[in-house]
């Protein structure tokens, strides 16, 4: 690798570890209208500035460069992306003055039913749908808001557009163990995936004691019958007899998948982050051309070789809903 990163002849760009970067995950809001007892505390949050927060107009400035450079797939996420406004503005500029071949969106759930038809209709590809439990009273508990029956809207009206990919997302821990049958079952009557992602020790949930952590292999022995389809890359995926979708189990605990991550994050605040978990942060707001060009090229050979999560909580001082999970 050259001073200011690993690229040739345009190229995609690739890290000092031979990894592919090609995938950007943004993070467009630290703010939720939920609380996620794991991801954010109920009080002492401090927001960023509304004009720390990058414009959308400053995103799609970037993810032009980053097309540039290689990256052809983002996903827009949070805190909470639909809280704001004209999510499907960005997403259109994204696919069509970006030329991102895949753009996709993570949520909670709760406000996905009414913005649904203009997402799509704006071209999103995906969507992840956050889902812990299927009980309201465990959702009150886990979220700190009654809105279960909000984000079940939401996953069933994204399942009315049989164009996108809709993903479920679940983290199994000891509260919610004895649902994941259920959840998994979501995928048996739809053509969606369910994901089990295994929590990590990061923001208010790095203080948890071990015991309410759960290797995302303990789901295995719930399902003797699942078949492996893919067994490599972060997510291995699953075949439940009889189901029209699929079951996916994404361990960054048990078994590190950072030798297959082809990924780069830039946080609600303008930042390069290179992983969730290291403190290194580039800044990328007020840069232009060559400048922003070399800035990102460092950041990605800053990409440590993978995390040290099964030794110690994560180094970032950030939150998930600043960095964007
Ligand atoms: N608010 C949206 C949502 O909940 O889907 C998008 C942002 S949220 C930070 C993205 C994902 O990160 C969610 O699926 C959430 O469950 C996950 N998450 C939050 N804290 C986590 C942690 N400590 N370990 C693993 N995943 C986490
Ligand atoms: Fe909000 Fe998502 Fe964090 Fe839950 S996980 S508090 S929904 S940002």
């Amino acid at each position: 690798p050259g001073a200011s990163g690993w690229r040739s002849g345009g190229a995609a760009m690739r890290d000092q570890w031979n990894r592919e970067i090609d995938y950007l995950r943004i993070s467009i809001t630290d703010r939720c209208n939920l609380r996620c007892r794991y991801c954010m505390p109920e009080e002492g949050v401090t927001w960023f500035e509304h004009s720390q927060i990058l414009t959308y107009e400053e995103i799609i400035r970037l993810c032009r460069i980053f097309y540039e450079l290689g990256i052809r797939k983002v996903k827009v996420t949070g805190g909470e992306p639909l809280v704001r406004k004209g999510v499907p503005w960005l997403i259109r500029a994204l696919k069509e003055s970006c030329h991102m071949e895949q753009v996709t969106l993570t949520t909670n759930g709760v406000l996905l039913k009414e913005q649904i038809g203009g997402l799509v209709e704006a071209g999103l590809d995906g969507v992840n749908i956050s889902l812990d439990t299927l009980n309201r009273e465990k959702f009150l508990e886990i979220t700190r808001r009654d809105q279960l029956s909000e984000a079940l809207d939401g996953l069933e009206e994204a399942l009315r557009y049989q164009e996108l990919n809709v993903k479920v997302n679940c983290m199994p821990a000891a509260y919610n163990l004895d649902e994941v049958t259920a959840i998994a079952g979501l995928a048996k009557d739809d053509p969606l995936t369910v994901r089990f992602i295994e929590l990590m020790p990061m923001g208010p949930c790095a203080a948890w004691p071990k015991e309410r952590f759960l290797p995302v292999t303990e789901i295995l022995n719930r399902f003797p019958a699942l078949e492996e389809i893919e067994p490599n890359g972060v997510a291995r995926r699953y075949r439940l007899p009889g189901a029209m979708g699929t079951v996916g189990l994404i361990t960054p605990m048990s078994h590190e998948f950072c030798g297959a991550c082809r990924r780069i994050r830039v946080t609600a605040d303008g930042k390069l982050k290179g992983c969730l978990h290291s403190r290194e942060e580039i800044s990328l707001r007020g840069l232009h051309g060559r400048e922003l060009e070399d800035a990102i090229l460092r950041g990605i050979l800053q990409k440590p070789k993978g995390h040290h999560l099964t030794e110690h909580a994560s180094d970032t001082p950030r939150t998930m809903n600043e960095i964007g999970g």
